[in-house]
């Protein structure tokens, strides 16, 4: 047994500090990132925010709306080849949009189908989706993929220590997925006793992917996987060093959003549950299998209407981080960071009233 005295943070233990700023309006941050990822040796620009690949977050109708803010979606894994077909028919934008599965045997056969329809080229990511990416059998599937896939991008996870981030990025890996009970639909942490907070998970995951490098195409990147609440919490991921940030909660509760819409009392809700709950598990296998706990929760959002609104209120969001700490781009974030350790991050003190 060994203990690590060294204090990890999640985003909530700190805040950034303003530094002076030669901005003159938000209008003028650049928000769009561009990348040479380190194997598929591809160019891809955008603004790096990903909506997650769970049923309510990852779906046909939230790519259609992201596409137009240059974001990515992970469509889930449960779509079927025909359901696939249809929507890349018209969709279009390969850049913008992440094919999801995990490491099941089921997983690689419908890879093979969705490849022998003719997709691949429908789609630049793949995103390899597994909760614990320690496991020799997720590294061997990284392999396994990489040769199945050359030329696309590929993102997988999820660990949280940089040993690991290394590995996976020389196994052929180009963006690796970083976060271990952070989830908002996550109850990992309570039910196994593991996690590691994020903002710190990202901050040495960055560091040790950004070492990783190809002098003809581009370095190892990571992105920021579960645990943004808010707005700022993007802003945090990217100032610690995150290339990109994916998120489940930011785009769930939404007209664009997966799960059932409920109304009580007058009022709108939609479901919202972590892709290892029992609701998924019950809905996608039939059953939650005997030797396994639910990792996941099940909740009622609030109906949140259109994601546009959303997403225009967080690059509003990140726009104004930028002109508090001198960024002309979102590139400079982390290189304009100093993170204040504080006991409270935000001023609640009319949150009684509302
Ligand atoms: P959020 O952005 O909602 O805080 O977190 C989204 C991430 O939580 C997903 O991308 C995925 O990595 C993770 N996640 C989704 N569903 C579950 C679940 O049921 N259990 C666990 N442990 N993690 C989940």
């Amino acid at each position: 047994m060994r203990i690590e005295n060294d204090i990890k943070l999640d985003f909530a233990d700190v805040l950034i500090r303003p530094k002076r700023s030669t901005l003159t309006s938000r209008k003028n941050v650049d928000l769009e990132r561009g990348f040479t990822f380190i194997h598929s040796g591809r160019d891809w620009t955008g603004i790096p925010i990903v909506a997650a690949n769970m049923d309510t977050s990852g779906t046909f109708e939230m790519a259609h709306a992201l596409v137009r803010h240059k974001m990515i979606t992970a469509l889930h894994k449960h779509y079927s080849v025909a359901e696939l077909k249809t929507f890349f028919a018209d969709f279009g934008h390969a850049d913008y949009v992440a094919y999801s599965l995990g490491i099941r045997d089921e997983d690689f056969e419908k890879l093979n189908d969705v490849l022998d329809a003719g997709l691949g080229d429908q789609f630049n990511f793949i995103v390899l989706d597994v909760p614990n990416a320690y496991l020799e059998r997720f590294i061997l599937n990284v392999e396994k993929i990489r040769f199945l896939c050359p030329k696309h991008t590929i993102i997988a996870g999820n660990c949280v220590t940089n040993e690991i981030t290394e590995e996976i990025l020389l196994r052929g890996v180009d963006i690796v997925k970083v976060g271990i009970g952070s989830g908002s639909a996550c109850t990992t942490r309570r039910m196994t006793g593991v996690g590691y907070p994020q903002l710190s998970a990202v901050i040495e995951c960055s560091d040790a992917a950004h070492g990783i490098s190809n002098p003809n195409t581009g370095v190892g990147l990571v992105m920021s996987d579960g645990g943004a609440v808010y707005p700022s919490d993007a802003a945090k991921a990217f100032c610690g060093g995150a290339d990109f940030l994916m998120s489940g909660q930011f785009f769930s509760g939404f007209e664009q959003s997966g799960g059932e819409l409920i109304e009580k009392d007058g009022l709108k809700f939609k479901q919202y549950y972590g892709m290892s709950s029992s609701a998924a598990m019950k809905k996608h296998y039939g059953s939650v299998a005997k030797h396994r706990a639910s990792e996941g929760r099940e909740v009622t959002l609030p109906f949140r209407g259109d994601v546009n609104d959303f997403v225009n209120e967080l690059l509003g969001s990140l726009r104004s981080t930028a002109t508090y700490i001198g960024a002309l781009k979102l590139k400079e974030f982390s290189k304009r960071t100093t993170f204040l350790r504080v006991n409270n991050q935000l001023n609640l003190s009319m949150e009684r009233y509302e």
